[in-house]
């Protein structure tokens, strides 16, 4: 049905742009309110202007994910005005590619600070509240935490990480009704290469990219609705998703 999660909020990261943003757009479709957390609030203003006219509740929340104190406000004024939590997704991350050698290594403190701690601080803060909701936790991990390559070693290491963490938290609240879900694209056409320093890198990619069909945010934002609409007693625990042209 279309309001699957009519009376459930859900809380995405970086839903400023890309596949957070479409997770918002079908989350709040299928009826949840949703906290949409970002460190560019005009573009969740925009996001949350655009639903509410769909009848959608949408709550704006400043957020940088490495800040751990900014975390917790930010999960404890969701439960505030939205009064639950039943969905969390960590999906705010970013992925500064290029060789070991060389490295910028605060390319790596970036990627570690936000696709790890960022993930596990928000983890951390929701738990309790997702522990009394029977909720969710969404991943947005990636296939580079199945297939590490040269030129990936940094963002490797932190989506490995991702997954580490997420099967030792789903044994530990898995009895207890909280599913633990781990989602990995391949190549999805967003912003996020956009942000790669390592110049040669960033030309390879786009080069390789611009030949290929790429994956849709939605597409992500679908394997998502999925995943959180199945029934209580089933998970989805993981969801590896290729585009057809990436071999
Ligand atoms: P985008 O760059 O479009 O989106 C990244 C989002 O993360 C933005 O909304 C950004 O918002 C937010 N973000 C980044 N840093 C922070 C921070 N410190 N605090 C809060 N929010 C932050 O890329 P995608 O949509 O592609 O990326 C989303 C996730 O998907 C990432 O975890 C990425 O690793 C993963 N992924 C992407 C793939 C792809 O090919 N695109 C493939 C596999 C996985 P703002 O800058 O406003 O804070």
């Amino acid at each position: 049905t279309a309001s699957a999660l009519q009376g459930k909020v859900a809380l995405i990261t970086g839903a400023s742009s890309g596949i957070g943003e479409a997770t918002a757009r079908v989350l709040a479709a299928e009826g949840a309110a949703v906290a949409v957390a970002a460190r560019r609030v005009d573009r969740l203003h925009a996001l949350r202007d655009e639903l509410a006219a769909t009848g959608a509740t949408v709550h704006v929340l400043a957020l940088d994910v490495t800040d751990e104190r900014a975390v917790r406000d930010a999960v404890h004024s969701t439960v505030e005005t939205l009064g639950r939590l039943d969905i969390l997704v960590n999906n705010a991350g970013v992925m500064l590619l290029g060789p070991v050698e060389g490295a910028d290594t605060t390319d790596w403190t970036r990627m570690i600070d936000t696709n790890v701690l960022g993930l596990m601080y928000m983890t951390h803060a929701a738990l309790p509240h997702l522990l009394k909701s029977q909720g969710a936790v969404v991943q947005i991990s990636s296939i580079a935490a199945r297939v590490a390559g040269r030129g990936a070693a940094g963002y490797n290491a932190s989506k490995f990480a991702v997954n580490g963490f997420s099967e030792g938290l789903r044994q530990e609240v898995t009895e207890r009704g909280v599913r633990v879900v781990v989602i990995e694209p391949g190549t999805v056409e967003t912003e996020l290469r956009e942000h790669i320093t390592h110049a040669p890198t960033k030309a390879a990619i786009e080069e390789r990219v611009g030949k290929i069909r790429q994956l849709r945010a939605a597409d992500i934002a679908e394997a998502v609705r999925y995943a959180v609409t199945a029934p209580s007693h089933m998970t989805v625990n993981e969801i590896f998703i290729r585009p057809t042209d990436q071999a």
